[in-house]
């Protein structure tokens, strides 16, 4: 095991000590979690909870896991596969994180905690469009790549009346013939190029801004009612109305961000600050699931190769002399506790 605690201040209790903290608890924070907690650190999840894993419906495009699993029984496994190594879940939030020596001190809305590794998992908040709208999930999504494929086709909007929204609506012609983008009174914001694009592509924009919504017995979108008295049918659509990420934690760090508001990582995961990383949506990428949890595992890895006490390095030895069997802690007994020879093969 790992744990150097040294270097914590005298303030926190034992308890509050982590090898690893993550903050955000979804599936990029969890995925890192477990990786370091399987690897032996002592290691701890704050979440706030209510992220955009907890807003699926159904889970599309995660092999192994059905389709028909909502994101909060998807994060629900997780945590408990996560505890069940050992791993601490905390549901706070965490309000500010402060350099203190070679390790960072939290401060959450209930307590505090000292790491000497920080992951940020804290993901992005979408931004939500004037009601009235159709139900989250059920005729109106948020994500692309997941719920395309449910619009196969069928009558589809898109509302927006940015460059992305544009976009979006022209790439909804891969599926359908029948998309409409709706600028909701809004003036649009995208470049002369973009509108010449349009032009160009059998996408009808829609001035008005929508007055009301009518869904079916089972909670699906049916079709929306526009300010000029007309109604349009549809099955669901995108909103695209841009993202605010979730990065104060690593600003207030003085990590690097990206113009975007991402966090600048490297292939690891690692921001330009010494022993912080960051994951998952907050970062460039794909916003999804598989790509999240690929980002946390990474980080994980990175961060045990970082903490590991073995094998020591040749100035090591010939500082403190050869290593004794003693000296190599046995790994406690838990699910899925690996025999210390398959533990110490390599870095794969
Ligand atoms: C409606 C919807 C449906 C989707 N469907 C799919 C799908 O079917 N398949 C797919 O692959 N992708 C899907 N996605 C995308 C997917 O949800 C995200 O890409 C993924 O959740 C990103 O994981 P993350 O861990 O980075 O962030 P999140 O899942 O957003 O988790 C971030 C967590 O950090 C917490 N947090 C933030 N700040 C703090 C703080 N200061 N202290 C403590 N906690 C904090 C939040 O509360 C949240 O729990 C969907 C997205 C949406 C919005």
């Amino acid at each position: 095991m790992s744990n150097s605690k040294g270097t914590t201040p005298e303030s926190s209790t034992d308890d509050d000590r982590y090898a690893v903290a993550v903050v955000g608890g979804g599936p990029a924070g969890l995925t890192t979690a477990l990786y370091a907690a399987r690897l032996g650190h002592e290691t701890v999840v704050f979440d706030r909870g209510g992220g955009r894993a907890a807003m699926m419906q159904d889970t599309h495009n995660v092999i192994g896991t059905p389709e028909s699993v909502s994101g909060a029984d998807f994060l629900s496994t997780a945590v408990d596969q996560l505890r069940s190594y050992g791993a601490d879940y905390r549901r706070e939030f965490v309000t500010g994180i402060e350099r203190v020596d070679d390790s960072f001190a939290l401060e959450t809305t209930d307590g505090s905690a000292v790491a000497e590794r920080v992951v940020l998992a804290t993901g992005f908040t979408d931004e939500r469009p004037e009601p009235p709208l159709p139900r989250t999930g059920r005729g109106l999504h948020y994500c692309l790549h997941c719920d395309a494929y449910m619009f196969v086709g069928e009558s589809v909007y898109v509302m927006g009346h940015s460059e992305s929204a544009a976009h979006v609506a022209m790439i909804m012609l891969n599926f359908t013939d029948d998309v409409d983008l709706l600028l909701r009174g809004d003036e649009p914001t995208w470049s002369d190029e973009t509108a010449t694009l349009l032009e160009g592509h059998p996408v009808d924009i829609v001035h008005e801004d929508v007055t009301g919504v009518r869904n079916g017995d089972d909670g699906w979108l049916e079709a929306l009612e526009f300010a000029d008295g007309t109604v349009r049918e549809y099955r669901g659509g995108f909103a695209m109305y841009g993202s605010e990420y979730n990065n104060g934690l690593a600003a207030s760090l003085g990590a690097d961000l990206n113009d975007d508001g991402t966090v600048a990582v490297d292939d690891h995961g690692r921001t330009s600050v010494d022993g912080l990383s960051a994951v998952g949506d907050l970062t460039p990428g794909h916003n999804q699931i598989p790509v999240a949890m690929g980002q946390g595992a990474k980080a994980g890895l990175a961060i045990h190769k970082g903490l590991r006490t073995f094998p020591k390095s040749l100035a090591e030895l010939e500082a403190e002399g050869p290593v004794s069997t003693s000296d190599a802690p046995t790994m406690a007994a838990g699910p899925g506790t690996e025999t210390s020879e398959q533990a110490s093969t390599g870095d794969d």
